[in-house]
């Protein structure tokens, strides 16, 4: 019944394992996601920049434009005072369009900016898919290793119970129902280890007398005790058999 307790705990711990994995694999995705998303990002700014340097440099041609159409208009005026307007709006579109033009210039720096933003972004996501990549391959390979344990130890715990007298199986999985990985309760100290009540003297006694093969259960928590410390393992880990490979 203690080796029934042992294989149960370790299906229980592999199958914790196992269920955790999913989360994992979400996990390494998110971070992906991150790196995506800041892809994106720079290249909607590197788009807004361009834009911005287009609207500009529109600017710039229809400034150049009015001063032009000014300077064609100057040639047909009649009065003086009507010239020098005109020469005023000339100087004043060109000087708007010579404004216009630094702003272009500037625009360029920051569309440069962008360009090499979006660029180390775009590299940085590409090593983040590879390490990612890499990772999930390992967290699949585990999870198959794991999951072949698991099997492994399910079936073990099969033959195991089937060893057993089908009453004590019985009675075994009727309280591993309520207590999972702890059905078996050791006897230390005159305690039940499990739920600290005291244990009868005389309870102990029989326990401990290697001819008594009768069942005794702990009154408080129904658990079935042993007294002896547990045998250590003779067959090995099942977990540990497959660790050469992690
Ligand atoms: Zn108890």
């Amino acid at each position: 019944m203690l080796e029934l307790q042992r294989l149960d705990q370790i299906s229980a711990a592999l199958r914790t394992e196992l269920e955790g994995m999913p989360k994992k694999l979400r996990e390494a995705d998110a971070k992906l996601i991150g790196d995506r998303a800041a892809v994106a990002s720079a290249k909607e700014a590197l788009t807004q920049a361009l834009t911005q340097r287009k609207k500009l440099e529109l600017d710039v041609e229809q400034w150049k434009e009015r001063a032009k159409k000014y300077r064609a208009q100057s040639s047909s005026v009649k009065t003086n005072e009507a010239y020098k307007a005109l020469q005023q709006e000339i100087g004043n579109a060109e000087a708007e369009a010579s404004t216009a033009e630094d702003r272009v210039l500037e625009q360029m720096m920051a569309v440069e900016d962008a360009e090499r933003r979006l660029k180390r972004l775009e590299t940085e996501l590409k090593e983040s898919e590879k390490t990612i990549a890499a990772e999930k391959r390992q967290i699949e390979a585990q999870f198959a290793e794991k999951k072949k344990n698991w099997e492994n130890a399910t079936a073990e715990r099969k033959a195991t119970g089937k060893k057993l007298p089908p009453d004590l199986l019985e009675l075994y999985e009727r309280i591993a129902k309520k207590h999972p990985g702890t059905a078996m309760a050791q006897v230390k100290e005159g305690q039940c280890r499990a739920c600290g009540v005291r244990v009868l003297p005389h309870t102990i006694q029989l326990l401990e007398s290697d001819t008594d093969e009768e069942i005794f259960r702990c009154e408080s928590c129904g658990r079935i005790f042993y007294s002896l410390e547990p045998i250590p393992h003779s067959t090995p880990n099942p977990s540990a058999s497959g660790a050469a490979n992690g």
